[in-house]
């Protein structure tokens, strides 16, 4: 049977957008179908993670996400607070961990970035529909369930009244936590399906009268007989309340907007102009799919994983699953690798997102302690005395143990390991066969060097290119100490076996960021690095190395997932 299309994407959420860019980018025939009518109205997540916008800096949205970010002075307070106006029971200082500030120019040419979901995703609809030449978002068009052959899959696709079969080699599940590329693939998932209940108070209001005076980016609202949070997600224009529930004594369909407005005037704490925009709710959970993989079906962002939001990972960890998969399926479907290639997928993809749900999980855990140290835990009586205490003296010695508390926060918000792309400890990558130099010392956990599996470290190749600008989605990258340039270009033009294109780019020991050179990471010895199209080193020359092209040859197999010589046919495992 012939094929429609190279890849069916399920979901124009942020995973199923950015699946979308890259593959427009790759030439890759594909459909994308949404459910909706259009993109998301309100927003959820609002951190991009530092690694998220060097992807996006990839795809060349970074400026205008950028140019969207709430200030760095206003994204820099976590308040655990009585209202957003009231009793503050502690502030968690951000000051130089946001922005553009040395913690990041040290390690990236980019930065973490506070933007809502829902105007994000507008930026990542703009940039698909400009070069793809024409929007090719199917709105409207809901996947019913799908079915697979040794060709491909065939897609049950409803839209409105009428149901149309489409074809595909691959289908992507970029459908959210209910997937129905995942129900349908027959993957199960992993892990408690609710850890909370929250009812969501959409609002928009100009609240920069409140920051002026009380900054904050997110406000944790504790007082008797409220507990939830306070996204900022625009200080002028979109911020949301999420107010923890038990659905068994107050299911979210009871609440009407005289209550919502209620609870949105309490948690702010003074009057205030503002305007109820949506209310909705959704359960906090920890899941994985047991597998991101089922023959031709791949799972993405959160239809392979379901975090608390503690953290901002849900939709970080998304766009690295793209950034993995999308070079992987390319070379695949264009014969350039084995389809076991797409093994390496789940088995680098996956141990991530367990970390981040663990991390996420932990993140929501720790802050139990402040609830302790409120007596919160001990009922709403003991809640209000202690909240009584607090108010009529600025000095109790409760202040110190809760001002604590809140400190022991910090991992929460600001970690650069999971800023940053993670390390693959297992994949498409070839072990190295020389020690590698750590020439910075492990910050926050995150220590670049050219390691096989880590991203490759930032580094400035002229002014305002970085090493991260010279990759290509569809290309391996081999940086070669400059002296060996002419012996790498002969080295590759002698290889036999079809692989994705290589690019060579010489490199002198004298390029650096702000912490390190390329000398620094090469040590005493200078050795080529081959980087994968997601920016993962592949493959680092061994000392002594006699034979370029046959080593050369041998590190592209091994991550293309076969030995060289001709590609096996694509089967489905
Ligand atoms: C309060 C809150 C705060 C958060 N904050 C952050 C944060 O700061 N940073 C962060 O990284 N993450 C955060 N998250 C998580 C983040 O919102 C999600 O991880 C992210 O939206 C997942 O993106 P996605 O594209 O995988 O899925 P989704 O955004 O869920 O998109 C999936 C899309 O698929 C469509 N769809 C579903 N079924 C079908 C079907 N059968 N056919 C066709 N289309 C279908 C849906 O309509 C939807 O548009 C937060 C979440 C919450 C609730």
């Amino acid at each position: 049977m012939s094929h429609q299309t190279d890849i069916l994407i399920v979901g124009a959420g942020p995973a199923g957008l950015l699946a979308a860019i890259i593959a427009t980018q790759l030439g890759l025939s594909f459909e994308i179908i949404e459910a909706r009518d259009g993109l998301h109205p309100e927003p959820s997540a609002h951190v991009l993670k530092t690694h998220s916008m060097e992807v996006y800096r990839r795809i060349g949205i970074a400026d205008a996400i950028f140019a969207q970010s709430t200030p760095e002075e206003l994204q820099r307070c976590i308040v655990w607070c009585e209202s957003l106006t009231g009793l503050c029971y502690g502030r968690l200082d951000l000051s130089g961990k946001k922005g553009l500030s040395p913690r990041f120019t040290r390690i990236s040419p980019v930065y973490s970035a506070n933007v809502p979901q829902n105007i994000l995703e507008p930026l990542l609809k703009a940039r698909l529909v400009e070069r793809h030449g024409s929007d090719p978002v199917r709105f409207g068009h809901r996947l019913v369930n799908f079915s697979q052959d040794d060709e491909g899959v065939s897609a049950r696709v409803q839209c409105g009244e009428t149901t149309c079969e489409l074809r595909a080699r691959y289908i992507i599940g970029a459908d959210g936590a209910g997937s129905s590329v995942r129900r349908s693939a027959g993957i199960a998932m992993d892990g408690p399906p609710a850890l909370a209940h929250f009812l969501a108070i959409h609002i928009r209001s100009d609240a920069m009268p409140i920051l002026a005076r009380h900054p904050g980016v997110v406000f944790f609202v504790r007082a008797p007989g409220l507990s939830g949070f306070f996204i900022v997600h625009q200080p002028v224009g979109s911020q949301v309340f999420m107010l923890r529930i038990d659905p068994e004594i107050d299911p979210p369909e009871g609440f009407d907007e005289a209550q919502c407005r209620e609870i949105v005037d309490r948690v702010i704490g003074c009057a205030h102009d503002y305007s109820i925009t949506s209310v909705g709710n959704w359960v906090m959970s920890a899941q994985i799919a047991r597998h991101y993989r089922a023959g031709r079906a791949l799972l993405v962002g959160d239809a392979g994983h379901r975090f608390p939001p503690t953290g901002g990972l849900g939709l970080n960890t998304g766009v690295e699953d793209v950034e993995n998969l999308m070079w992987k399926l390319n070379a695949v479907i264009r014969g350039k690798a084995g389809i076991d290639l797409l093994d390496s997928y789940e088995q680098e993809c996956r141990p991530i997102a367990i970390r981040n749900t663990e991390q996420s999980v932990r993140n929501n855990d720790r802050m139990q302690i402040i609830e302790t140290a409120l007596g919160g835990d001990r009922g709403d009586t003991v809640l209000a005395e202690t909240i009584g205490e607090l108010r009529g003296d600025e000095a109790h010695p409760q202040f110190a143990t809760l001002h604590a508390a809140v400190e022991n926060q910090i991992d929460h918000f600001a970690f650069l390991e999971l800023e940053m792309a993670a390390r693959l400890t297992n994949g498409a990558f070839v072990p190295p066969a020389r020690t590698v130099p750590t020439p910075v010392l492990p910050l926050e956990g995150f220590q670049p060097s050219f390691q096989p599996g880590n991203h490759v470290p930032h580094f400035w190749l002229s002014p305002g290119r970085a090493a991260l600008d010279a990759l290509r989605f569809d290309a391996f990258t081999l940086f070669v100490p400059a002296e060996t340039e002419a012996a790498w270009r002969a080295a590759a033009g002698a290889i036999d076996g079809d692989y994705l294109d290589l690019d060579i780019i010489a490199l002198d020991g004298t390029m650096r960021s702000d912490q390190a050179s390329v000398a620094d990471y090469w040590g005493q010895d200078p050795f080529a690095v081959l980087v994968r199209p997601d920016g993962r080193i592949g493959w680092i020359e061994p000392p002594g190395l006699a034979d370029r092209a046959a080593a050369l040859e041998e590190a592209l197999g091994h991550i293309a997932g076969r030995a060289s010589g001709p590609v096996p046919k694509e089967r489905v495992a």
